[in-house]
């Protein structure tokens, strides 16, 4: 069979490669039992990369994701090189990827499985089933827009400056994969903006009905002020779909929800690009987790959100949406069947290790897939 998926694993550095391991799993019992075969390719990113390489993305690294297909991230940094000027730091790893690869919507999921109901900070009743999926626009905005600075006035005291500027090209491409998304799941969108205090939000709220009108009029397009949407997910969650917004708004709503899940170890995450000719776009997967320094090297990380990371390759880079929702529903049959890490652990469950878990979920693929 020849391997036509070309994958870049990048496992970084704490428990990255230690979660990474447990995909590994995942990949090979795919390759042996659902005859499909990747090209992997490992490299290193963040504070491995520093050791090894003096730079925290070295140009290989960079050179082999733009000749993978997909990208599958761990995590980066760690104590050892918190002392590091910041220009020469591991996180920069994941921003020169994005940069580079030129990522600008970030998709982050927040699912409540039912075995997990009770780790929540809603009710039960408020987040059973839940499923909505966050789009935050991750290049533009008031974390990069000019002028952006601190500068001392006439007087001598200090005025803080950053600037939100969006042109119409940046809203529509990043509304055109929230409609997308949305189009595959339940056809509807909500879009926040501050369309009534704020001129770039006017602007966001124009654009992305023009492309809702013209390119996607199936998708039931709503429109909400991000501090109302901020109340509405944290009293009435599910009736949202897929939520699009800025930089700023997504960043806070991305968090807000994922609050809602309340499980880091869990929550997987997705950064697009623009599409090629043949329409398929760079990505970058990670879990939303970092590196987890104060349990790296213990065995105990939950490996979940790295294996669920994989999953949504699976769906939005390859379109193998059987292969995707077979992970999904593997992890969630472990963890109905009472197999907790130390992270999600609830009275009366049984607690094991990143391998244990692992090694489960690969267990449970066998049976569903038999
Ligand atoms: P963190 O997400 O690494 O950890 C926060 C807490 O959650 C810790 O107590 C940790 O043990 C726990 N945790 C996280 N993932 C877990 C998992 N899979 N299983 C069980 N427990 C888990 O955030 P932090 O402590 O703020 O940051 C640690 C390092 O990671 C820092 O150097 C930070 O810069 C980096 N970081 C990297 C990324 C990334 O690589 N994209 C993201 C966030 C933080």
């Amino acid at each position: 069979m020849t391997a036509n998926k070309r994958l870049l694993v990048l496992p970084g550095d704490g428990i990255g490669p230690e979660v990474m391991r447990e995909v590994r799993r995942v990949i090979d019992w795919m390759d042996h039992r659902r005859h499909v075969s990747f090209a992997i390719d490992e490299g290193l990113v963040g504070g491995a990369a520093i050791d090894a390489l003096g730079s925290p993305c070295p140009d290989v690294t960079v050179e082999a994701a733009m000749a993978s297909d997909a990208v599958l991230f761990g995590s980066v940094g760690g104590p050892k090189w918190d002392s590091l000027p910041f220009d020469k730091r591991p996180e920069l790893g994941i921003l020169r990827l994005r940069q580079d690869l030129g990522l600008f919507a970030n998709l982050r999921p927040a699912k409540v499985m039912d075995a997990l109901l009770d780790a929540s900070s809603l009710k039960p009743d408020l987040v059973r089933g839940l499923d909505i999926m966050i789009v935050r626009e991750s290049t533009g905005g008031i974390y990069f827009g000019e002028p952006r600075g601190i500068e001392i006035m006439a007087d001598g005291s200090r005025r803080g400056i950053d600037t939100e500027v969006y042109t119409e090209q940046e809203i529509a491409r990043v509304a055109r994969v929230a409609f997308d998304l949305a189009r595959r799941r339940t056809g509807k969108m909500t879009s926040v903006e501050k369309a009534n205090v704020m001129q770039s939000g006017r602007l966001w709220r124009a654009v992305v009905s023009e492309v809702g009108a013209a390119e996607y009029p199936d998708v039931t397009l709503s429109h909400m002020y991000a501090d109302n949407c901020a109340m509405q997910l944290a009293s009435r969650p599910k009736q949202f779909d897929v939520v699009l917004g800025s930089n700023l708004f997504g960043d806070l709503l991305s968090d807000l929800a994922a609050a809602l899940t309340g499980s880091l170890g869990m929550l997987p995450s997705a950064t697009l690009g623009a599409p090629d000719a043949s329409g398929r776009r760079r990505a970058l997967y990670e879990p939303i987790h970092g590196s987890a320094p104060d349990i790296a090297g213990k065995g105990v990380a939950n490996p979940c959100a790295q294996m669920l990371s994989f999953a949504m390759l699976l769906r939005l880079s390859f379109g193998m949406e059987e292969d995707a929702a077979l992970i999904e529903k593997a992890v969630e049959n472990v963890l109905a069947g009472g197999l907790r890490t130390a992270d999600i652990m609830q009275p009366g469950r049984a607690r094991v290790g990143t391998t244990v878990m692992g090694e489960a979920v690969v267990r449970e693929l066998d049976k569903l897939a038999a």
